[in-house]
């Protein structure tokens, strides 16, 4: 944490050795290119591979590096409180079929640990969404109760199992039984095993950059090497080819925190969710070591919306010791994923290009949704029906009044942050930085980005975004340059970590 000068460290990246895989130095062609090893393309590329179909993957950094290394890894179709919403926004029958696709999603991650014995930690467990104090919101529990019902959910009242396990009052609390967690990452590398053992190849390091039109669109990658294939999958988290069908004015980008400590075996049976603000969302793991740590998440916000995020991870430190006894952290760490503007991912067809596909907008349940994005693709793809393919239709174009109320918001948030991001002036001097200190300081009578490093060296750089020009703000938790507008973000020395933006930030010194 910030003060103690150490980085953030995801538990998921680090409890394994990742297999490295070849980096793409000439120009190749194939049938299907999936662009993105996290878990919705891993899906895909996967499920592809397994119907015949030849297969590249294309990954920027190394497989996992995504938020699916940095998630919390509950694979569940209770998404906080979400069916009441759904059956108002998108009507009871489309409301059951999102249940529906999520469960089948775990269900096929059920099996393939399964029968392919995968060592991933899986544990089946019950999660449950609780509410601890505030009237309003056990209204709303009370609603979403009545929506489990009409929906046939597997689930219900589970007020008086949660009172005896959670070591402080709660006033509710919904069931979804039969649900489960495992360690994401290790799946990840069966995938991308399987993937290869049949014939597919992945390219790491390879990052796209644009895709040009079709029939057989060709990829170009930011080394100067293309891929050119008959059908394009993009499932890069947020669309780098965003400009197609507009997504940058359809996906809001949201970042938290999780932090890892041990419980002493003292953790609770379950999975667990808050539906209270400030939110908490629970689970455990085991280290290799055989110690139970207690992960701990919550503190949303807009990405690129705060420069203080340090204080962050405090927050949930305090919220475990205090409830969970947890004297020191293993591992902290932070991400973020884009919530549509019905909440219902975009998976399908990317725009007006027939080859171009899209899987986005998981809402921080991309475990379920990103496999059923793999699911629904191999379909799309192969061109079979499959029935959540209107629910997930990207084009689905009957905006709701609430939808087109969340579309002038997300729009309005980005122009007022493109206006503040100009006006904004340095705060120091380059020189006042101290060592781990970062933000906007004066650099030849302009307005730079600066962070000194924790041996004294001073990184600074241009702080407008390679995306759309959105000026950047300083994170101190995770010593990076964020986009307040798209969710983009960059390294204190400009290189990119996370997209739509392809581009590194100009380095000015
Ligand atoms: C804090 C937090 C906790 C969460 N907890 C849960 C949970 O408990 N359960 C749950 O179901 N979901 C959870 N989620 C959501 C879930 O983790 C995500 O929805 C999911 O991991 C997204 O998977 P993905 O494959 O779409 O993206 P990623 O995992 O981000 O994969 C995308 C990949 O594409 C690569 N890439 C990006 N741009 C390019 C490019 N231009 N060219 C090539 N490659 C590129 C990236 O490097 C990355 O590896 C959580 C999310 C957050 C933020």
């Amino acid at each position: 944490m910030n003060g103690t000068g150490e980085f953030p460290h995801s538990f998921w990246r680090e409890s394994l050795a990742l297999p490295q895989f070849p980096a793409l130095n000439e120009d190749i062609e194939t049938e299907v290119a999936v662009i993105g090893a996290g878990i919705a393309g891993l899906s895909t590329a996967l499920l592809l591979a397994e119907a015949g179909k030849q297969v590249v993957v294309l990954e920027a950094d190394r497989i996992g590096s995504g938020t699916t290394g940095y998630t919390t890894a509950k694979i569940s179709s209770q998404h906080g409180m979400v069916y009441d919403r759904l059956i108002r926004t998108i009507g009871e029958e489309h409301a059951r079929l999102y249940y529906e696709a999520n469960e089948e999603a775990l269900d096929f991650i059920r099996r393939r640990v399964k029968d392919e014995e995968i060592d991933c930690d899986f544990e089946r467990q019950d999660a449950y969404l609780y509410v601890e104090s505030s009237k309003a919101t056990m209204k709303e529990l009370q609603k979403e109760k009545n929506a489990y019902e009409r929906l046939g959910i597997n689930g219900g009242d589970a007020t008086a199992e949660v009172q005896g396990r959670l070591p402080y009052p709660i006033e509710g609390a919904l069931v979804i039984r039969n649900q489960a967690q495992f360690h994401p990452v290790k799946f990840l590398v069966h995938l991308a095993k399987r993937v290869e053992s049949l014939g597919g190849r992945i390219y790491e390091q390879a990052r796209a950059d644009r895709i040009g039109p079709g029939p057989r669109p060709r990829i170009h990658l930011t080394n100067g090497r293309s891929v050119r294939a008959g059908q394009v999958v993009v499932a890069t988290h947020y669309p780098f080819n965003d400009l197609k069908g507009m997504y940058f004015s359809k996906l809001e980008v949201h970042r938290s925190y999780i932090v890892a400590g041990e419980v002493g075996g003292n953790f609770p049976n379950g999975m667990f969710i808050s539906a209270d603000q400030p939110s908490r969302s629970l689970r455990h793991a085991t280290l290799p070591g055989g110690e139970q740590v207690g992960l701990f998440g919550g503190e949303n916000h807009l990405t690129g919306h705060e420069t203080k995020t340090a204080k962050r991870y405090g927050a949930l430190f305090d919220f475990a010791s205090r409830h969970f006894g947890v004297g020191g952290l293993t591992h902290f760490w932070s991400s973020q994923d884009m919530i549509t503007l019905d909440h219902v991912p975009y998976i399908g067809r990317m725009g007006k290009d027939p080859d171009v596909f899209v899987a986005t907008g998981f809402a921080k349940w991309g475990m379920t949704n990103g496999v059923a994005a793999g699911l629904l693709l191999r379909d799309v793809l192969l061109g079979r029906k499959n029935r959540f393919e209107a629910l997930f239709d990207p084009a689905r174009s009957k905006m709701k009044v609430e939808d087109a109320k969340q579309f002038i918001k997300t729009n309005a948030d980005t122009a007022i942050e493109l206006v503040k991001g100009k006006l904004r002036t340095a705060d120091k001097e380059k020189s006042e930085l101290r060592p781990d200190e970062g933000g906007l300081v004066h650099h030849d009578g302009k307005r730079a980005g600066g962070y000194r490093d924790q041996s004294g060296v001073l990184h600074v750089v241009d702080t407008t975004c390679t995306h759309m020009g959105c000026s950047l703000n300083w994170n101190d938790g995770e010593r990076s340059w964020d986009c307040p507008c798209h969710g983009s973000r960059f390294s204190y020395d400009g290189e990119v970590l996370e997209g739509p933006a392809t581009k590194p930030l100009e380095r000015l010194e």
